[in-house]
């Protein structure tokens, strides 16, 4: 390993190691984050792409160690995020495409990617507020639609994702990868079905929940003037009637042709958008 200095408009700013051997304790750490045992003891996960970075530096998220391919070196956004990240008491290295290839298990990896520390909001700290939308995950299971949900959730303007009960890990790197950077902007809460029924009771949001035998259309609810909970079952097992009980409306999404059921990542997009359409102001729709 070798060090030098990163050399910006703003002069000397910190080291930078170069790293070149897959066996060096630095990124045989990083490599662990593929292992949520790793991430969870260290409270940390991986994230991969220029963009994605800047925007969590930006979010103010807690950069640990950023990483970069060698041919980046003096390429101003880079230099301008090696040179954030030293002053914020983080480590930069830069590597070899083996090494990267060896962390991110790509081929193509990006040439860019950062240690972050995880954030969760806890259930106690969420105020609810009219005309906000909450998603709620029973169970999820697939990190691509973990991923996807959350992504969905930031482009409708949706105030968080809840995970209730025992779910993927929304810092594993495949649903990293899925929220497209969306893992940054969305709030997300974790909770156990019990902590989040009693929340519920004390707090009274309109709770909808997403049900294939749900009884009324998703579409005639009236989402506007109060908060909304967005409640969704799990991949296999759909709603348990512990928490189906708990709903004030069972919403269905009318479906056409012979599938049993929407996928969970889509059936959500479908009951967030409407309930954002009723609660926001998106004006006419273009002729
Ligand atoms: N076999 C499961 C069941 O019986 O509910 C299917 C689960 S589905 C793949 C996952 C979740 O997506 C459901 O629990 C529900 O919340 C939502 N969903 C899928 N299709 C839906 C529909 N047509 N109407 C309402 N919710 C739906």
């Amino acid at each position: 390993m070798s060090d030098h200095q990163t050399q910006t408009g703003a002069g000397r700013v910190g080291q930078v190691k170069e790293i070149t051997s897959l066996s060096n304790p630095v990124i045989k750490d990083i490599r662990a984050l593929s292992m949520k045992k790793h991430r969870d003891e260290t409270g940390t996960f991986l994230a991969e792409g220029l963009k994605l970075v800047i925007d969590a530096i930006e979010l103010s998220w807690a950069i640990r160690t950023l990483i970069y391919a060698k041919g980046q070196r003096g390429k101003a956004q880079v230099e301008k995020i090696a040179a954030l990240t030293v002053a914020r008491g983080g480590l930069v290295l830069e590597v070899t495409d083996k090494v990267l290839t060896a962390i991110t298990r790509r081929d193509n990896p990006q040439a860019v990617i950062a240690v972050f520390e995880s954030r969760v909001t806890a259930l106690d700290a969420v105020r609810l507020k009219p005309d906000e939308t909450w998603v709620a995950l029973d169970r999820v299971r697939d990190p691509g639609n973990l991923g996807t949900i959350i992504r969905t959730a930031d482009a409708a303007g949706a105030a968080g994702v809840m995970l209730i009960g025992d779910t993927v890990d929304p810092f594993s790197t495949e649903t990293v990868r899925a929220t497209m950077g969306s893992i940054f902007a969305v709030p997300l809460v974790r909770t156990s079905e019990k902590e989040f029924l009693a929340w519920s009771k004390k707090t009274s949001p309109l709770l909808v929940g997403s049900h294939l035998k749900g009884s009324v259309d998703y579409r005639t609810i009236g989402y506007k003037g109060q908060p909304v909970v967005l409640l969704m079952g799990n991949e296999q097992a759909g709603l348990p009637e512990t928490l189906a009980d708990a709903c004030g409306k069972l919403a269905r999404i009318p479906q056409a042709g012979r599938a049993d059921s929407l996928n969970l990542a889509i059936a959500t997009g479908v009951m967030l958008f409407e309930a954002r359409r009723h609660c926001l102001d998106l004006g006419d729709p273009a002729p």
